[in-house]
């Protein structure tokens, strides 16, 4: 058996604070990467091209600085569960390195993995929950159950210690020249561009792809915008929120460090406004481990709603409508805005995800699996545990014990968009028409005609009345 520890990268597209991969360095000096291009994850029907462009730019990064480590990470294409254990036994690895992860398809992948290699003798480490702060079997009710409701749980996890980020990966070796060969006759390749791979994305990345740049978007947000963010956060005409939820995603920073980046902005912080700022972005990291956590323990939510009521809703679902509202033609400026926010750049701000949820679901009442998945086919952050907790909660139909809730557009429009800045960015064939006219989203049907603007598709207050009908006999059945 040879010194080699192969690590397998999967959300975790970094070689500092990374928790798995510092216990293989621990365990030797060989440490090499890998990352297994999935055909099972690549062809689902849930991918979104810009998503996997700034994967590929991370995976590029990541290769640069395994080079700059006098190491590699090899790429491989197939299924994980032949690929990985074929390579493991070729190059007679030590061991298999990678942390864990929560989601169900990737749970059952890593068992199958795992048992493949231990049957071949080679030691492998799963136990690392790298990308929480605390592990779904760390935090639990007074019963011992897993928390379905946020605020509790908020209580209980933010009153728990944290862990400092682990140190960086450095002095290591690579493969051998005789190894390197092995690599490339067991299916290594070099690495694709997504387009190689077939996904276009024609567009800028928002969010500049690799390590060195999710740390320096760290920092400068830890320098200027947290302290304003409780605020700031709500408007999507301001840069007020941190965008690292690609980053998060596919662990291109450690959670930790950004944790403490939060407690060191927090330390320099002169005011209890710029304090509260920093506990609501702490708040927002605690939602993500919240989804994370309820999807480890009931990985059913992946397939649908959580709340009876909703199981076997009859959801209206018309495709024009749903067209519509992809496309950014509902009529409805702020809507409208927010979908081509998406369309055209991969990203939406956080207050328009929940107009336009909350605009599909209860205006034009159709199943939030549709736009679920329109998401995850759209956005850059696109993650199983924090978009479909986005849905379920803008749908009513997940954990949230608050029972109905409805967004009308213009009052939201109103409140967060007050100069129509933001829906004067992206419904530009508005762009001249009067404040009042965008917000409220009353435009005369001779400025529509003129244009070319859509007629709203459906009436706020009818649908919402309709809405709330069918809720109610649904709950009485
Ligand atoms: C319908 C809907 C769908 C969503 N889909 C996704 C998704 O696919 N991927 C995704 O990362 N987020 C999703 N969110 C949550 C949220 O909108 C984004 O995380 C946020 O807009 C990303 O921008 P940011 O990094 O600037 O966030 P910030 O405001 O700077 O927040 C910091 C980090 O906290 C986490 N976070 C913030 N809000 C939430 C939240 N409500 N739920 C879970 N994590 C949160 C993210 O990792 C984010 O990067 C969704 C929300 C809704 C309402």
């Amino acid at each position: 058996m040879s010194d080699l520890i192969l690590f397998w990268h999967r959300r975790d597209l970094r070689i500092a604070d990374n928790t798995g991969l510092t216990k293989g360095r621990e365990l030797s000096r060989q440490v090499v990467g890998l990352f297994c291009l999935d055909p099972y994850i690549l062809e689902g029907n849930d991918i979104a091209p810009v998503r996997v462009t700034y994967m590929m730019g991370c995976l590029q990064a990541l290769q640069a600085e395994y080079q700059k480590a006098r190491s590699q990470l090899l790429i491989l294409q197939g299924n994980p569960v032949k690929v990985i254990p074929q390579l493991a036994i070729a190059l007679n690895a030590k061991a298999v390195f990678w942390n864990w992860d929560v989601e169900p398809y990737a749970q059952k992948r890593d068992r199958i993995v795992a048992e493949s290699l231990q049957a071949q003798g080679i030691q492998i480490l799963a136990q690392n929950w790298d990308q929480l702060l605390h592990s779904p079997d760390e935090i639990f009710t007074g019963t011992k159950q897993p928390y379905t409701v946020y605020s509790p749980f908020w209580k209980n996890w933010s009153g728990k210690p944290k862990a400092n980020p682990v140190e960086k990966l450095e002095n290591i070796v690579g493969l051998t020249d005789a190894q390197q060969k092995i690599t490339t006759e067991n299916g290594a390749i070099a690495l694709p561009t997504a387009k190689n791979l077939g996904f276009i994305w024609d567009g800028e990345l928002i969010i500049e792809p690799g390590e060195t740049a999710a740390r320096e978007q760290l920092e400068n947000f830890c320098n200027t915008s947290i302290n304003e963010y409780q605020e700031q956060r709500n408007f999507p005409n301001i840069e007020g929120t941190s965008k690292l939820s690609a980053a998060l995603k596919f662990g291109v920073i450690g959670i930790r460090t950004v944790w403490q980046a939060t407690l060191k902005a927090l330390e320099n912080s002169r005011s209890d406004e710029t304090q509260a700022s920093i506990r609501t972005y702490q708040q927002e990291l605690a939602w993500r481990e919240f989804y994370q956590h309820v999807m480890y323990h009931y990985p059913e939510l992946a397939e649908g709603a959580y709340r009876d009521t909703f199981k076997n809703f009859p959801w209206e679902n018309n495709t024009e409508h749903f067209q519509a509202w992809c496309e950014g033609r509902t009529g409805y400026p702020i809507v409208d805005a927010a979908m081509r926010q998406l369309n055209q750049t991969g990203w939406m701000h956080n207050r328009c995800r929940m107009i336009v949820a909350s605009f599909l679901t209860k205006d034009l009442i159709i199943n939030p699996q549709w736009g679920e998945l329109y998401f995850m086919q759209n956005l850059i952050d696109g993650d199983l545990s924090a978009n479909n907790g986005g849905w379920q909660w803008s749908a009513s139909s997940g954990m949230d014990p608050k029972p109905l809730r409805i967004f009308n557009p213009a009052s939201q429009a109103k409140k967060f968009d007050s100069e129509a800045e933001y829906i004067r960015q992206w419904v530009t064939e508005l762009r001249s028409l009067d404040t009042q006219y965008l917000v409220t989203g009353k435009i005369s049907p001779l400025e529509r005609h003129a244009t070319g603007y859509p007629e709203p598709i459906v009436d706020h207050n009818q649908q919402q009345k309709r809405f709330k009908q069918i809720y109610k006999q649904q709950k009485e059945t």
